[in-house]
Parts: structure tokens; sequence; C-alpha cells
């Protein structure tokens, strides 16, 4: 199996007031096949954007590495780092501030076209076009402005902005959030049709499991900065294994009657901890119906329960 991206024993802290550490990503490991996509999920907080912005390279890893295509993507210099912030993108949440409300439509998404230095003149503009055409817009969109948009249409146009470089790899950090339920299935469709026909790979960075239900291959929950669990899809959806995945799944009603009757609606006592004053041995202990003495002591290794089912939980 040929991985694009290896994320090993990623960690991430911030220092913040009074000498206290935010260890908002902590020894995550997963890996991305070419041409899959990896949905990230956890609730807010839980440090899924900072994971993808540290992959990307828009901060230092405090500990642990980034490989893509093999590289250290936080070790890389001259050429290979601006070959890598050519074949990385990123599509964010908000569609609405993502969007300089002073450029035309067509000057934001060749933006990277002219970083880069790629086409002028009638080139540019062609490319624009055919960028405009591929998210489901068309070329006399280029010259308008972004306030001239609804938030679907938005979100389009920072798909274009990405896609313009030609990227093998786009973290799309809930993407689809900000939008009306009636046009998130349409962006999740033009997400799935471009990968396709660009074979890109993406991490896809949601906070429901609804959201990333049908676009993801591989799916890894997370909690207080850590992965809990790693699995297939279907496997997720089928049998989850740790009680935090159990109870996120039992809050998506589920339109078919007979599998409605085995999943009871599971609502956790009290918040999500700080993640500055997060709990001692298992971070979702304090939430947990099955927690254990064992939890309170022991952090919980993300084991190979099933194959290609891992999870984080002394049940297991
Ligand atoms: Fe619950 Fe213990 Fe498993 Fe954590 S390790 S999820 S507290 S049973
Ligand atoms: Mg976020």
């Amino acid at each position: 199996e040929q991985h694009i991206l290896e994320v090993n024993h990623l960690q991430k802290h911030f220092q913040v007031g009074s000498g206290q550490t935010l260890k908002a990503v902590e020894d995550l490991t997963f890996a991305i096949k070419r041409g899959e996509t990896f949905g990230l999920v956890g609730e807010s907080g839980c440090g899924k954007s900072t994971a993808g912005r540290t992959i990307i390279n828009l901060y230092e890893a405090t500990g642990g590495e980034v490989l893509f295509n093999g590289k250290n993507v936080h070790k890389m210099k001259g050429k290979d780092l601006k070959q890598f912030n050519r074949d990385m993108q990123m599509v964010f949440q908000d569609p609405y501030a993502s969007l300089n409300p002073r450029m035309t439509v067509g000057n934001i998404i060749a933006e990277g076209i002219d970083i880069h230095g790629l086409y002028s003149g009638k080139k540019r503009k062609a490319r624009i076009s055919e960028l405009l055409q591929a998210v489901g817009l068309n070329e006399e969109h280029a010259s308008r402005f972004p306030h001239e948009f609804s938030g679907g249409q938005r979100q389009r146009i920072g798909i274009a902005r990405a896609l313009a470089i030609e990227p093998k790899f786009i973290i799309a950090d809930e993407p689809i959030s900000a939008l009306d339920v009636s046009v998130q299935a349409q962006v999740v469709n033009l997400f799935m049709k471009l990968q396709k026909e660009h074979g890109l790979t993406y991490l896809f960075i949601a906070h429901d499991l609804a959201m990333v239900k049908h676009i993801s291959d591989r799916i890894g929950v997370m909690y207080l900065g850590k992965l809990v669990e790693v699995t297939s899809s279907s496997q997720l959806y089928a049998k989850p294994l740790h009680p935090y995945t159990q109870s996120l799944l039992s809050a998506i009603p589920i339109p078919d009657p007979e599998v409605e009757r085995t999943r009871e609606r599971i609502i956790l006592q009290g918040e999500i901890p700080s993640p500055l004053n997060p709990p001692s041995g298992c971070p979702f202990r304090t939430r947990c119906p099955h927690a254990m003495d064992v939890c309170a002591s022991v952090v919980p290794k993300l084991n190979e329960i099933e194959p290609g089912h891992f999870a984080a939980c002394h049940l297991y």
C-alpha cells in the first residue's frame, strides 16, 4: 500500500498565559492512502483543526512528524517545499471569512496561479473559467465579488481556489458546517466528483459523523487531542467500539427502522473537559458510561482490536 500522508505521533502544544500548556494535539498517528478520503471527526476544541493546520505546515509541530510522499513536511526546504505548497491545499470552514471581499472572484481563484507564476494573460483567464465550470459556476462569475454569492457558491469558489494549482491533497476543514443543510449534500457531491476527476486525496474534517459518512473511506474520531478510534467508514457505523464513538453515532437519526431499534440514544454526562486540564488516564473517563478504576490511572493505547479497526479503550 502506498501512503501519500503519514502522521506519526504528531504533537502540537501551545504555551498560553500563566505558563500553562495547551496540548491541542497529542500523539496523533494515522496514514492516508493515495486517492482515499480520511474523515477526522470530533467536537469543537478536540484539536482536529489544529491537526489539519499542523499537517499542512501552517503550524510547526511540537513533536512527532508528518511525512508527505515520504518526506518530512516540517523539514522541507527549497524545491521540495515549493512543490509541497502546491501539492497540499486547504479549504476552510467559513466561506464568508476566507474570501477577500475586495478581490474579484477571478483574482481570488487565481491567487495560487499568480504566486507560483503558472499562467498569465489568456491562459490565466481560460484557466479561471475552466475552474469555475469545474465547481458548477461559470465564467461570468469571474468579475464579480464574493458578497454577490450565497454561502454554497462561496464554498465552491474556495474549492476552485484550492484546485487552481492542481494539488494532490486537499485538507477540507469543516467545509460544509457553515452551509444550509440543503446545500451541504451538493458540496459533498462536488468534492466527490472532483476527487474522481483529479485523483485527489482528502483529509475531511468535521464535527459530526453524519457529515463525513458518505464521503469517507476511513474515519478517525478525536477526543481532547487524541485519536480514540480509527477504522473504515462502514465498520465505524456498523460496529463502533469506543464509547465516545457510540455516543456520537447514537445522536444521528437513522431513517431505517430496523437499525433504529438496535441503537439507543446515549446522552453523555457533563461537558468536554478543558484541554488545559485533561483528566488523568483515559481522556474520556469523566463522561464515559463504562468507566472503570483502571481508566483513571492508565492511558489506553490505540490498539488494533480487529483487522484495520483501532480503538483506545480498556474495554478491549
Ligand atoms: Fe471508557 Fe475506560 Fe474505555 Fe475510556 S478507557 S472509553 S473511560 S471504558
Ligand atoms: Mg475547527
